[in-house]
């Protein structure tokens, strides 16, 4: 005998088919958060530096450079101003160790917030080798300056003093004119670095410009009783290139081999043909470059300690801007050298292609 009846009214109805319903839309949402997540997740993954996806205010995904990170409010705050804002912002932050970092807040989707870390390391050393290089130049300008300033007031000071003013005129010309060589190889590496710079290519008998420059400066060889020696491979190509800076690029070298050769020694210059490209080597019996310095000396104003108590003038510009001058000619640049027993400068220029 039945004792209990079944009610199924209105009520029991709407339970029976809306929890249903509810549990595969509460199902459902949760799927797809997951499979939003997953994706968000291997989108940060694959980013070398720390990055994070925010929904609305709650971090949805990071990859394993973002772990380290401590200070989650204020990329909270940053995903806030992102979505409120709807525009990219990037807003500078400080990490762990109190350093200035670059993170870039993107609005990829409603609600949703890509911040990423830029990667500031590359800056960092660009702004510290220009500090130093604006410092550096700033020495180099200093010292001609302070000497032109003391003789100038040296000869306001004694107008009578014909033999001592005339002295200090030369050396204010002197050191005008290592100004003004400093400003235009400054001037100079400025044009060849700008990125919308553009070779004037013409056809070069480079090998009748190695001979040019020989003759040109036999002479200073001979005053510095330094020997010459010139080895020409004959019937070599012609290349491409502005025989201006050809030349300007030769005569650093051959002139830097002169300078750092003391009294009795030999520079040889040689040019041959190898493959596809000329072959240019400078080679001098001087006082050579220390292990140390040799992977330095084409930077910009930097000059190599020296052991000989002779002065040497110089900037530290040359070997800067033949690298340039060399590079802007689809060559290369290579140095070899002993202390004390001497260097070889080596510069290799593609061949004309026969069009
Ligand atoms: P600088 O005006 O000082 O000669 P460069 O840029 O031409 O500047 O050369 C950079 C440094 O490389 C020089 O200061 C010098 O120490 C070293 N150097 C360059 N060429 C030679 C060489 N042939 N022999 C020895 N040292 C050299």
């Amino acid at each position: 005998m039945l004792d209990f009846v079944i009610y199924f009214g209105p009520l029991e109805f709407l339970a029976c088919f809306t929890l249903p319903l509810l549990l595969m839309l509460g199902g459902g949402w949760y799927w797809y958060t997951r499979e939003q997540r997953r994706e968000w997740q291997r989108v940060v993954s694959s980013l070398p530096y720390p990055a994070w996806v925010f929904r609305k205010e709650k971090p949805l995904a990071w990859n394993q450079p973002a772990t380290h990170w401590r200070s989650m409010k204020d990329l909270v705050k940053l995903s806030k101003d992102v979505q409120r804002r709807q525009q990219h912002i990037v807003r500078q932050l400080y990490d762990e160790n109190a350093e200035s970092v670059s993170v870039r807040g993107v609005n990829v989707a409603q609600n949703v917030t890509l911040l990423l870390m830029e990667d500031t390391s590359t800056t960092k050393r660009q702004q510290s080798y220009y500090r130093n290089f604006i410092r550096n130049v700033g020495h180099e300008l200093k010292t001609p300056l302070t000497i032109i300033q003391g003789h100038a007031s040296k000869v306001s000071s004694s107008p009578n003093d014909i033999d001592g003013n005339a002295a200090s005129l030369g050396i204010i010309a002197g050191e005008a004119k290592h100004l003004t060589q400093l400003v235009d190889n400054l001037l100079l590496i400025a044009r060849l670095e700008a990125p919308d710079f553009q070779l004037d290519r013409v056809r070069v008998n480079f090998s009748a410009l190695v001979e040019q420059i020989i003759l040109d400066i036999s002479d200073l060889a001979e005053t510095r009783q330094i020997g010459l020696d010139l080895n020409l491979q004959p019937g070599l190509s012609l290349i491409q290139g502005d025989p201006v800076q050809l030349r300007q690029m030769l005569l650093n070298l051959i002139d830097n081999a002169l300078k750092y050769t003391p009294a009795g020694g030999t520079v040889a210059v040689s040019l041959s043909e190898i493959d596809d490209a000329l072959s240019c080597r400078i080679r001098d019996t001087g006082e050579g470059i220390s292990e140390e310095d040799l992977p330095y000396i084409f930077e910009k104003l930097y000059r190599a300690r020296r052991t000989s108590t002779r002065t040497v003038e110089g900037s530290g510009l040359g070997l800067a801007l033949v690298q340039q001058i060399v590079q802007a000619h689809g060559g290369t640049l290579t140095a070899n050298s002993t202390l004390g027993k001497g260097s070889v400068f080596i510069v290799e220029l593609p061949i004309e292609v026969a069009a």
